[in-house]
């Protein structure tokens, strides 16, 4: 563990140009000498200015970036930004070729004088290919997702390599991110040792041959390091566009699951891992989506219970991707770029609906293990989960791709994971960069405060940094490793067996 200086957080506050006075109060006292001349040359610069914004207005459009058009961008105002979103939030600017009006020294113009210009356009831009350095008192507007404030703030920076106890990773892709790559799985494996990874859960493993598949390229070498949770096959040989021909809708498909459950566990599968497409996805024959809480699948659940295997349900996601994506919308960036992660409106159901069928599902099958993935989608509300998981005995969460969601309530979530230490297990949602990975235990080990929970520039998941928990030692090593020992079959024998490798 080797302790440096920060060098780059977010959510501190811009640091103030300290020749701005010096500068205004410059061009006060030149204003009044020569106030005429001041005024022609304003006029001669913004004649310039309307040339230059035609011809690259044309020169857009001759290229075909005309249609790129007016995007929404939010203002981020210098003298309060919060003022600027919930005031005015979003302003449409013009079109691509707007975007790199050239800027004036303000000691030539007030502000006030600049035409509205912006930055480049989503599709275009890159911070470099504005020709101008931006300067707040132009007058143009900063593009949310250009936005890179370095704060001011000067707070401890852990680095940690390695994870103080063995951990097992619950919540991992080895068939859906790295597509079955030799390479990439070998080279993962490495990434493990250096952080003391003893084990990862891959939650792709299908049933019936494509079981077999990912078996075989995850265990060929590390039968070790691997353990597999089977997932079902709703559509089987029917036709995607077809929800009535898939196997799902004939009556004897729950009964032929649970068999398919128990050869699956018969050739060394764990649990069973169910998508969010479950709720969300899924088609009934007649089109609508199948329900988490359809009393046909009971069948399922049980033989889960009687087979020891876990159930991994990602139910619904986080709660900004079932609300408008406006400007009130605290995940905007990342939906604005993703818009196919939003199920606002497009017939799906409440969030709210969703995490009560996958309960009803949890309280009807108390002899069934169900670990609900992403702290059950309900990070953002951790009163509500604690009462969840006092009235379900058998329900257990992990907290893949949810330290952005702990981290901004860093006495909530360490209160929580403390008092629910035997209910919590960790997982990534990896593969990750080890920049990524090794975050995790940051967020979990220490008492840094106000970091970024990615290696990514722009914060992925919502806009806002992230505070360490210092859990304790005992807590620690519960959510690692020991949860999983207890629930996962297959867990704590790998666990006895793993030489940690120290580098
Ligand atoms: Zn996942």
């Amino acid at each position: 563990m080797s302790i440096v200086r920060s060098k780059r957080t977010f959510g501190g506050g811009r640091e103030a140009d300290s020749r701005f006075p010096e500068a205004v109060s410059r061009f006060r006292r030149k204003r009044e000498r020569h106030g005429a001349r001041l005024a022609l040359l304003a006029r001669l610069a913004l004649f310039a200015r309307l040339a230059l914004f035609a011809r690259l207005a044309l020169f857009t459009l001759l290229l075909g970036a005309g249609g790129l058009g007016a995007h929404t961008r939010i203002a981020w105002g210098q003298d309060s930004p919060n003022t600027a979103a919930s005031a005015a939030p979003t302003t449409l600017r013009p079109p691509a070729g707007a975007a790199v009006l050239p800027t004036q020294s303000s000691s030539s113009a007030p502000p006030s004088s600049a035409p509205p210009s912006s930055v480049p356009s989503p599709s275009t831009a890159t911070p470099s290919a504005n020709p101008a350095p931006l300067d707040g008192r132009d007058g143009r507007d900063l593009a949310l997702r250009l936005f890179r404030p370095e704060p001011s703030v000067k707070l401890r920076r852990t680095v940690v390599e390695r994870a103080r106890w063995p951990v097992v990773d619950i919540h991992t892709h080895f068939r859906v991110k790295t597509r079955h790559s030799v390479e990439a799985r070998d080279a993962y494996v490495e990434l493990m040792d250096r952080n003391g990874i003893a084990v990862c859960v891959s939650l792709d493993g299908g049933w019936g041959e494509p079981l077999e598949e990912h078996a075989a390229h995850l265990w060929e070498r590390y039968r070790d390091r691997f353990v597999i949770f089977a997932n079902i096959d709703w559509r089987g040989q029917g036709r995607e566009t077809e929800p009535a021909t898939w196997d799902c809708q004939r009556p004897e498909f729950p009964r032929i699951a649970a068999e398919r459950l128990a050869a699956a566990r018969r050739l060394g599968a764990s649990g069973l891992k169910l998508f969010k497409d479950f709720g969300l996805g899924y088609r009934d024959a007649t089109g609508g989506l199948l329900r988490v809480d359809d009393p046909r699948w009971d069948p399922i659940w049980e033989a889960c219970g009687k087979l020891g295997m876990p159930v991994l349900m990602h139910t619904a996601d986080p709660s900004a991707f079932f609300a408008p994506i406006d400007e009130k919308n605290e995940r905007w960036e990342e939906l604005h770029r993703r818009p196919d992660w939003s199920f606002h409106k497009g017939g799906f159901p409440a969030r709210a609906e969703l995490l009560a069928a996958r309960n009803r599902v949890i309280a009807r099958h108390p002899n069934t293990v169900f670990i609900a993935a992403h702290m059950a989608n309900d990070a953002e509300d951790l009163a509500e989960l604690s009462g969840w998981l006092d009235k379900y005995p058998n329900l257990h969460v992990e907290l893949a791709s949810r330290i952005s969601e702990l981290g901004r309530q860093p006495y909530s979530a360490r209160k929580f994971l403390i008092r629910y230490a035997d209910r919590v297990l960790f997982g990534t949602d990896g593969p990750w960069p080890e920049t990524r990975v090794r975050l995790y235990w940051r967020f979990l080990e220490t008492d840094d405060e106000n970091f970024a929970y990615s290696e990514k520039d722009f914060p992925p998941q919502g806009f806002w940094n992230i505070h360490g928990l210092f859990l304790p030692e005992e807590t620690l090593k519960k959510l690692y490793h020991e949860n999983a020992a207890r629930l996962i079959p297959g867990i704590r024998e790998r666990l006895e067996k793993w030489q940690p490798v120290r580098q």
